[in-house]
């Protein structure tokens, strides 16, 4: 028989799957750079963070923060609060979520699907007011028996990716990876995954180039936090988990762009992801038009999908929301003509 004991045991060993038309490569890419999509919405939570979720915890009960029948408090609504909500049902903890009442009540729902509690915080509050968001989180984490995994700072979070993902990317491609690609939030998998390719390329006598890439206007591409739609990456101050020693090169990608690339991977590729995946494959596939205009069919370019886009299903997958900031809808989002990019 053929079965795990628990889906904690599916999280990880991610697939490597080719991107192909939405490249728009002269000759179909025949003589150009193999690209590589690292598969992270077929993580049993749906995304990337079931990684750091996992690790997060496990760190936490070896170190004896998080004791049995404990709580794990974590201000987030997102992929972070799905992972944790589901490590933590599995092993038995409790789980509040803090967050804004701008979250909708579809992410507030999945979290409560799991068992997880949803504590909501009014936006129209001075962070300094006891109901505020800070406060409220603040609180809660210093109640007995609760702890915060605060995936900014927890070390374990970029470990995870040095200890997984990383390694995974090396093993699949057989050490031929040649540039790494990938949206930065908390910083966690560019720092993990950098720096264990480059460490083994090191070891190898080969490079890895690790490129960020980042929505126009937050500090990663050099700006101030100024206000973009994409969704999980992007950042107004520099996390403790980003390393700024790894990526070799920042690529900013405008929301239009992050957008109409998501809509085609969809269509094209039959990969339904958000739009920080949409962002990044949009600059794989920059950096594979450079290399293939350097004539090197030899590299091996891997970028990683964070999440699907079952969750943005009302936003980036919908015409009257795209069309509200004057993006390209319908057919001008969905058919695009190769080579019309
Ligand atoms: N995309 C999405 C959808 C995310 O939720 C996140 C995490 N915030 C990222 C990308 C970025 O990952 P990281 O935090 O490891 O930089």
């Amino acid at each position: 028989m053929q079965y795990v004991n628990s889906l904690l045991d599916l999280i990880g060993n991610t697939p490597l799957v080719r991107l192909s038309r939405t490249l728009d490569l002269p000759d179909g890419g025949a003589d150009a750079p193999l690209v590589l999509a690292k598969v992270e919405y077929l993580n049993p939570g749906g995304s990337v963070k079931d990684r750091i979720a996992s690790r997060m915890i496990e760190a936490a009960e070896a170190s004896g923060e998080l004791q049995p029948g404990g709580t794990i408090v974590e201000p987030t609504s997102g992929n972070t609060g799905v992972g944790l909500a589901m490590v933590a049902q599995q092993k038995g903890y409790k789980c509040v979520f803090v967050c804004p009442d701008k979250v909708s009540e579809d992410k507030r729902n999945v979290l409560k699907a799991y068992g997880a509690e949803v504590v909501v915080c009014p936006t129209a509050v001075a962070p300094e007011h006891p109901d505020s968001y800070y406060n409220v989180s603040d609180r809660l984490s210093k109640e007995p028996g609760a702890w915060k995994p605060d995936q900014y700072s927890n070390p374990h979070n970029p470990r995870s990716h040095y200890e997984t993902t990383g390694p995974e990317i090396w093993e699949q491609t057989e050490g031929k990876i040649t540039h790494f690609v990938t949206g930065m939030g908390t910083g966690g998998t560019i720092s993990g995954v950098g720096r264990y390719l480059k460490e083994q390329a090191a070891l190898a006598g080969t490079d890895v180039q690790v490129i960020g890439a980042d929505p126009a206007g937050s500090v990663y591409s050099g700006g101030s936090g100024r206000p973009y739609l994409v969704e999980g990456v992007g950042e107004d101050f520099w996390p403790e988990t980003y390393d700024r020693s790894v990526a070799d090169r920042v690529i900013e990608v405008s929301d239009a762009d992050s957008f109409s690339f998501t809509r085609r991977l969809a269509r094209e590729e039959a990969m339904l992801v958000g739009g920080s995946a949409g962002m990044a494959a949009y600059a794989a596939r920059q950096v594979a038009h450079e290399l293939a205009a350097e004539g090197r069919s030899d590299a091996v370019v891997v970028v990683l999908l964070p999440d699907s886009g079952r969750g943005y299903l009302t936003k980036v997958f919908n015409d009257e929301w795209l069309g509200q900031y004057g993006f390209a809808t319908g057919a001008q989002a969905d058919h695009r003509t190769v080579g019309e990019v």
